[in-house]
């Protein structure tokens, strides 16, 4: 039997497990089951069995065990199901911290993750250099030094997703917004590793680190693109440093900011029909869901069409959690899901989403499916509106 000892902030949670009441609800939310041909274990449901078999020393920690509490995008849509208001993600990061403590978590792709941050300053093991090559795309910019307003380009925007980088900094050049990065002195915010259960690198070291370099370019404001880095800077540096000394916005926010001081004017019309995807970790995780779609209605002649399944109620992409890292075919084939299922039936032909991440696992998945859909950032799309 495992030692309970080991576990002390998993038993914190025991009572909280124990008001899941079995119902179910939370059932058809979750995005891996329905893949995982509803096996009960892949569940929220399941999960919560699991895991409170771990604390009452009913089950043992297993390889199989750990691979089912790793199943989960930490997407929360089984708690906006769940009756009990039971947060079955955020327990289920505690459980992976917890296995993670006891070293049989977590996933061997998510330990490479780790060390990768460790030697590279990001989770691809890509030279530190690398992390500005856009800029040189984007004809010799000079940002600098110190400035109001610190555009944080994130992992995935800096390495992967470039045109998001590209446009963002093209969008606050129009509107002559005071900013820079940190350039090759960025880092890894540890999103990934925080949702992975390897707490303590993020805890230890990296939130205290980037905080310090923000703050050493006398910033008042955050800007990130990734709404992982978001959640990151907003929810979780805050429990781990305290009140942060700038105020932390999203993409989205920092232009609907923009629009509404008139610093960005729509002069000409852009004839498109789009539908709009919530990342889970900008929307069920921090609640913001009007901002984006706020820019993209003042864009004119952009129609935005809702799908059924949005705002708290939308499904997800699968990237997130650390399910894309260990398990990239599911992740994709839960994107494809996601727009065959929502997006397609309503006749999309664009789906614009605020984050690189979810572009990155939209995109692989109309490529692996064959899906007939563009998917734009909404920086691309502002920058289509303004012709930049
Ligand atoms: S957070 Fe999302 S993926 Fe994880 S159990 Fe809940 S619904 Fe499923
Ligand atoms: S909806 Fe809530 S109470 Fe019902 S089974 Fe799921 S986690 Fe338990």
């Amino acid at each position: 039997m495992m030692d309970m000892s080991k576990l002390p902030i998993l038993k914190d949670y025991e009572e909280k497990i124990y008001v899941c009441n079995r119902c179910g609800f939370c059932r058809p939310a979750c995005p891996v089951l329905s893949q995982k041909n509803m096996e009960e274990t892949a569940s929220p449901r399941g999960r919560m069995s699991l895991i409170y078999g771990l604390i009452t020393n009913e089950l043992k920690p297993s390889m199989t065990i750990v691979d089912k509490i790793y199943l989960c995008t930490t997407c929360r849509y089984c708690y906006v199901k769940c009756p009990a208001g039971l947060e079955v993600d955020r327990i289920i990061e505690v459980a992976r911290y917890e296995l993670t403590k006891i070293t049989i978590a977590p996933p061997e792709a998510h330990k490479i993750i780790s060390s990768k941050i460790d030697n590279y300053n990001n989770p691809f093991g890509e030279p530190q250099f690398d992390r500005i090559k856009w800029l040189q795309r984007e004809s010799a910019m000079k940002l600098p030094e110190k400035a109001k307003v610190l555009y944080w380009v994130g992992c995935m925007a800096s390495y992967r997703v470039q045109d998001t980088a590209i446009t963002t900094t093209k969008i606050l050049r129009h509107a002559n917004v005071d900013f820079t990065i940190l350039g090759t002195e960025e880092g890894c915010c540890g999103s990934v590793l925080l949702r992975t259960g390897q707490r303590n690198p993020v805890v230890n070291k990296y939130a205290r680190i980037n905080v310090e370099k923000i703050s050493a370019k006398g910033v008042e404001t955050l800007v990130t693109s990734c709404a992982g880095c978001f959640r990151t800077f907003s929810k979780d540096y805050p429990e781990i440093v305290g009140d942060l000394p700038f105020e932390v916005l999203h993409v989205s926010h920092y232009i609907e900011r923009l629009i509404k001081d008139r610093r960005i004017e729509f002069k000409e019309g852009l004839p498109m029909r789009v539908t709009f995807h919530d990342p889970c970790h900008l929307g069920r995780h921090v609640g913001v869901y009007d901002a984006p779609r706020n820019v993209i209605k003042a864009i004119p002649g952009v129609e935005l069409v809702e799908m059924v399944n949005t705002r708290e109620e939308a499904r997800c992409c699968g990237a997130g959690g650390g399910l894309r890292s260990a398990f990239r075919e599911l992740s994709i084939t839960i994107a494809a899901h996601r727009l065959k299922a929502d997006a397609l039936p309503i006749g999309a032909k664009v789906l614009v989403t605020p984050c690189p991440f979810c572009i990155l696992n939209f995109e692989d998945a109309t490529k692996v499916y064959g899906i007939g859909i563009d998917i734009l950032d909404l920086t691309e799309l502002v920058c289509k509106a303004l012709r930049i």
